[in-house]
């Protein structure tokens, strides 16, 4: 495989397996009044009780004739209306024709609607301007939209602004779904403080417990914001305890790179046990996962730009998995033609931050500038990532690129 610049780190692709392949969807369900339900997953396929429409209505305003009598070339007496909501209710009397407007219940032996535009009001009755009149033209059937029985949406879909008024369109006004993973995290550093607090000498704001738990909650999961907690193996230990008996997931930031990540390795080996530690991707290397009791164990790196990304490229699959949204997929590769060079080395695929745009009807890239792990502005700024192979080198202006634009979770 020849990761030879990087020797035993682990593929993204191979890290991602492995942690999916370990993961099953939570079990518990809830019933939610549908207003109340989006970014839930569903538990069960929802199958539609109705026809959608229940009945054939009209497309558009107009009248609604039969055609055999619309043949003879004569006016036709208008004998009565069907308005949305108001169904025509009388005898329909013959040569004659029933006044008709959009989403309004089609008449009974009605063949087709022919649009107010293509007709003109006479006194002998209305006269129809229009030749080739199709059977049912302008006619909505019973059923056209969804049949009753059919599958509408299936278990597994998290419920987006497009599914709810799906569901509405059923009468469906209460669906059960899988009640959404929740994730502790914290993040460990003696320089951190948080929001509100003065900085004193040699310290600074902790910026990835904001950032994961953004994107947790964007990732459909309820987050259990647990602090900042100083190096020290007891206070670890303490909160590893807490955050487990609390969550199905545990994320912490920072603490994972050489010199603290003994502490952090020791209590996870005496709680639980470390799948792996350390990946070919950059940024991102010091990224571990692994099992505690009752959780499960999310190690993101503490430079800021590493968490965030490892946050969106690993936790965020896992997280999917754990809700049940079967749907889930990444973003897929586009190429590009990257505009600035990016420097790289063999051995790690590198998530790099670009911007990109369409030009003349083809994707171009160009890199935010500072590609430094700590450096958050270069993901602040970007649009999308520049998916550097883990065997490429150096990328110059002009090569083709693969990008990869993000999802709803980044916005
Ligand atoms: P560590 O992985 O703990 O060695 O941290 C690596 C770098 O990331 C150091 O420069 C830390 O100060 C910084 N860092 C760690 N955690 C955070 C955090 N929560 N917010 C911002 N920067 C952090
Ligand atoms: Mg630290």
């Amino acid at each position: 495989m020849g990761c030879c610049d990087a020797p035993g780190l682990m593929p993204i692709e191979t890290a991602l397996e492995t942690m999916l392949s370990r993961v099953s969807p939570v079990q518990t369900t809830l019933e939610l009044p549908l207003p109340e339900a989006l970014g839930f997953v569903l538990a069960d396929d929802i199958r539609s009780p109705i026809n959608v429409p229940p009945f054939a209505n009209s497309a558009m305003d107009g009248y609604a004739v039969r055609l055999a009598e619309l043949n003879l070339g004569q006016p036709l007496p208008i004998c009565g209306k069907s308005f949305a909501g108001h169904p025509f209710k009388g005898d329909w009397e013959a040569m004659s024709c029933i006044r008709i407007m959009t989403g309004a219940e089609v008449p009974l032996g009605c063949d087709a609607i022919i649009i107010q535009e293509q007709a003109q009001v006479t006194e002998q009755g209305v006269l129809f301007t229009v030749k080739n009149v199709k059977e049912n033209q302008n006619i909505r059937p019973t059923g056209d939209d969804i049949c009753q029985g059919d599958i509408a949406l299936a278990k597994g879909t998290r419920l987006s602004a497009r599914d709810i008024p799906m569901i509405a369109t059923l009468g469906i006004g209460q669906v059960t779904v899988l009640r959404k993973p929740k994730v502790a995290f914290f993040s460990t550093g003696d320089e951190l403080k948080s929001l509100g607090e003065a900085l004193e000498d040699g310290q600074i704001y902790d910026s990835n417990r904001y950032g994961v738990k953004a994107l947790i909650e964007k990732f459909g999961c309820e987050a259990i914001d647990l602090g900042i907690i100083p190096d020290s193996p007891d206070k670890l230990k303490a909160t590893f305890e807490e955050a487990q008996s609390l969550a199905d997931v545990v994320i912490t930031s920072g603490g994972v790179s050489v010199g603290e990540a003994d502490y952090t390795k020791d209590i996870l080996e005496e709680m639980g046990e470390i799948g792996f530690w350390k990946l070919a991707i950059k940024p991102g290397k010091p990224f571990a996962f692994g099992r505690l009791p009752n959780a499960w164990f999310c190690g993101l790196p503490g430079n800021p730009v590493s968490a965030f990304i490892t946050c969106y490229a690993l936790v965020q699959p896992l997280l999917a998995k754990l809700a049940g949204h079967t749907q889930w997929q990444p973003e897929p590769s586009i190429p590009a033609v990257t505009q600035s060079p990016f420097k790289k080395a063999p051995g790690r695929t590198d998530f790099q931050r670009g911007i990109y745009r369409i030009e003349n009807g083809q994707f171009v890239v160009e890199s935010t500038g500072n590609q430094s792990s700590g450096a958050f502005r270069s993901m602040s700024l970007a649009n999308c990532f520049v998916v550097l192979e883990q065997e490429r080198g150096r990328v110059e202006a002009g090569e083709t690129v693969q990008i990869q634009l993000f999802n709803s979770s980044m916005y």
